[in-house]
């Protein structure tokens, strides 16, 4: 059974759904002003892999991935506290409608490119105004919110497990704040908006009871988890700057308005760092994966990256290391077309140590995957398997085959490309020149194949060839 670090008890948690067999999870999804980056990738490739696994063990798993497209103000980008959305749709001269389109068709080509698997749903935050509004109001009947000229804030003091998930709890916070500036409006510094009045100019906003106005970030994930999953979640994932105050805040209303826990199992990835700093576009180390297929990477050579970290450490991203894992890709693409060309005869005659067969790798496989997701240690089993010449090439293809259905690489992406015409007597006639110990025909038998666009190594086994893209 998979087994995850739960955020909220800082313990690593067998994920038991409530239903059996049934697991609903919402996954914190990107806000669309801008391309997303391939540290939000990362973020996103967690979700995949808890996904994936769960999957693999016949679990069915209903994901919602929501798409910000009002409302996430500032943080680091746009000092003067304005909607990410409006300062793009002014920078780039168009609508936020149409800087909104644009982004969320990016984000889902990127998605598909990373192979990550589509959701069950995307909702958009700017078609769930209503039910935010309706949780306002609840909020407010209740007691957990106030009023401010047209602004209504969440009021911490009224939610006792305020700080549970991240530990800013009201006493931490209350000593971390002796230095702020108090808000006149707030009754409590940590109180935070659930709807702002639309000042002047403010293109998209919406009629509510307290006023033109629009939703805070927080309840936008409050109002679109419960209306897409309802009231019980299983995992809910997110990076680790969302765990404060975003996470925490979505806890405190949507409990506040239901009146018991939603979320059982709370999953947060480190982030992805350029040279020791978190990849975000104000420090410029922003990465998007077109501009990593354009320095000649493939998305999924980033992927398999990834999955050489475990997502509970921080992962610095270098062009090195990215070149690496490529090598790798096209390594374990070109032996698994190679296998599927020469399957071999016989059963596999076992391997010591490993279990006596490609199942023993695969179980040391999953065993890896279950313990909270640690694909370096899968990956490793993946390897010990590439290399194993005691099994036969069939039952090495058909066991990383499986497997790949986790690592989501395209491992059988060159099986079945055909060799262009006269470059398989090429072949023959290098491997005679080698065997006679005719280097240099070899290597001009090299090149004129390179010159076909077939590219041959020698391994210890022969020759293997692979295609180039
Ligand atoms: P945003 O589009 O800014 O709302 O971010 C989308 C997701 O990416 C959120 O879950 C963030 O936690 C996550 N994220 C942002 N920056 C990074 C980073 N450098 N590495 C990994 N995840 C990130
Ligand atoms: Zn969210």
């Amino acid at each position: 059974m998979l087994a995850v670090t739960n955020t909220l008890s800082r313990a690593k948690e067998p994920l038991r759904p409530r239903t059996p067999g049934t697991v609903a999870m919402y996954t914190c999804g990107p806000t669309v002003y801008r391309y997303a980056h391939i540290g939000n990738l990362r973020t996103f490739l967690l979700a995949d892999l808890l996904r994936r696994a769960l999957e693999a063990g016949g679990v069915t798993v209903r994901q919602v991935q929501n798409i910000t497209d009002v409302g996430h103000m500032v943080d680091e980008q746009f000092d003067r506290g304005e909607d990410r959305m409006l300062v793009s749709a002014r920078l780039e001269d168009k609508s936020p409608a149409e800087i909104a389109a644009h982004y969320t068709e990016a984000f889902l080509a990127d998605a598909a490119a990373f192979n990550l698997q589509p959701a069950a749903d995307y909702p958009r935050a700017s078609d769930y105004v209503p039910q935010m509004q309706e949780l306002v109001a609840k909020l407010l009947e209740r007691g957990h919110a106030y009023e401010v000229e047209g602004n209504v804030y969440f009021a911490v003091e009224s939610f006792p497990g305020y700080g549970r998930l991240s530990g800013n709890t009201l006493e931490r916070l209350r000593a971390g704040h002796r230095q702020e500036e108090p808000d006149p409006r707030k009754r409590h510094h940590a109180d935070f908006a659930l709807w702002k009045a639309a000042g002047p100019g403010r293109l998209v906003k919406w009629p509510s009871p307290w006023g033109d106005g629009y939703p805070g970030w927080h309840i936008e994930c409050s109002a679109m988890s419960l209306a897409t999953l309802g009231e019980h979640i299983d995992v809910h994932t997110g990076g680790e700057d969302n765990v404060f105050p975003h996470h925490e805040d979505e806890i405190a209303q949507s409990e506040a308005v239901v009146g018991h826990q939603v979320v059982s199992t709370w999953v947060h990835g480190r982030h992805l760092l350029t040279e020791d700093f978190k990849m975000s576009k104000s420090r410029g180390n922003f990465l998007s994966l077109r501009e990593l297929t354009e320095r000649g990477r493939s998305p999924l050579a980033a992927r398999l990256l990834f999955l050489q970290a475990r997502y509970r450490s921080p992962l610095n991203f270098t062009w090195d290391a990215v070149a690496g894992a490529e090598r790798t890709l096209e390594r374990l693409r070109a032996r698994m077309a190679a296998w599927s060309r020469d399957p071999g005869d016989g059963p596999a005659k076992g391997s010591p140590g490993a279990g006596g067969d490609a199942a023993g790798y695969e179980a040391r496989f999953w065993a890896a995957v279950h313990d909270d997701l640690d694909t370096p240690a899968a990956l490793s089993v993946l390897h010990e398997l590439e290399g194993d010449d005691s099994l036969t090439p069939a039952a090495r293809f058909a066991a990383v085959a499986s497997l790949d259905r986790f690592l989501g690489l395209d491992l059988a992406a060159e099986v079945g490309r055909e060799l262009p015409a006269g470059a398989e007597a090429l072949i023959t006639e290098r491997e005679r020149a080698r065997a006679a110990r005719d280097f240099a025909a070899a290597d001009q038998l090299r090149d004129r194949l390179a010159a076909m666009g077939v590219e041959v190594t020698d391994t210890r086994t022969g020759t293997s060839w692979r295609l180039h893209p």
